[in-house]
């Protein structure tokens, strides 16, 4: 399959890499209103002001972050102070603000095919688009205006989050179902586990704090980069569990 470069905005050369293009989107740990975001910006349907204007529903585009141009899709996402800021904040990302996408497709065969990064950064970058959509329509309805720093931290709160739901219960099934038994109230329940990565010399951590009704109150997940033991690793999942739990107040 050949497709044309300067039609889909992305570097296709064959079918091999296109396959290898959707399973790792597919794969992609990332949750399912992100997905939805990322499937529609990738058709380029979310309703930018250039957007709108285009449709005549507004009569001005101009971006409301920066007021210095319209707010087209690429200014947005990739352009705009505000968006330079957030991709700024972490160092893997900043190879970002000097490339040149012309769609959202362009941006996520990068991230998936070109920037070589790990499976949570990739993840990150994704939702990172998504938080600066979300950050736009708050500011729009009249939201508290957050710098790039903050929105990033916002976003990676929001997904260490989600990874640690994802983990825990798939590691132990039955600790969720049959063992697992909710707290009594006013107190909180945290799950902690570790696993090691031998290979490359890593171990993570996964917390979940429930309250008394099983409901999933916080969660995270970290990584180190220490050639730890199985044990070593089970008493730093307690530790993290311990900081995380004083951490958000519990
Ligand atoms: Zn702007």
């Amino acid at each position: 399959m050949e497709l044309d470069k300067d039609a889909n905005n992305a570097s296709v050369s064959d079918g091999a890499d296109m396959r290898m293009f959707w399973r790792k989107l597919w794969k992609m740990q990332i949750p399912q209103k992100i997905r939805h975001f990322a499937w529609r910006a990738a058709r380029d349907i979310l309703p930018t002001k250039a957007n709108l204007r285009l449709r005549h529903v507004l009569m001005d585009d101009v971006c409301e972050e920066c007021g210095a141009t319209a707010e087209t899709f690429i200014h947005l996402f990739w352009e705009c102070q505000r968006a330079r800021e957030t991709w700024s904040s972490f160092k893997n990302f900043r190879v970002l603000v000097r490339t040149h996408f012309r769609s959202f497709m362009d941006f996520l065969w990068f991230v998936l095919m070109e920037a070589d990064w790990s499976n949570e950064d990739s993840a990150m970058a994704v939702s990172l688009v998504w938080t600066l959509w979300t950050h736009r329509n708050e500011v729009r309805h009249g939201g508290m205006r957050k710098n790039g720093r903050e929105l990033f931290l916002r976003c990676q709160h929001y997904m260490e989050e989600h990874w640690a739901a994802l983990i825990l219960p798939l590691k132990h099934p039955q600790s969720l179902d049959s063992k697992w038994s909710p707290p009594q109230l006013p107190f909180y329940k945290a799950n902690v586990d570790g696993v090691v990565f031998g290979k490359q010399k890593e171990a993570g951590v996964g917390v979940v704090i429930r309250d008394h009704e099983g409901n999933f109150i916080a969660g995270l997940s970290k990584k180190f980069k220490a050639p730890l033991g199985a044990t070593e690793v089970e008493a730093k999942a307690f530790e993290t569990g311990i900081s995380f739990a004083k951490e958000v107040g519990i």
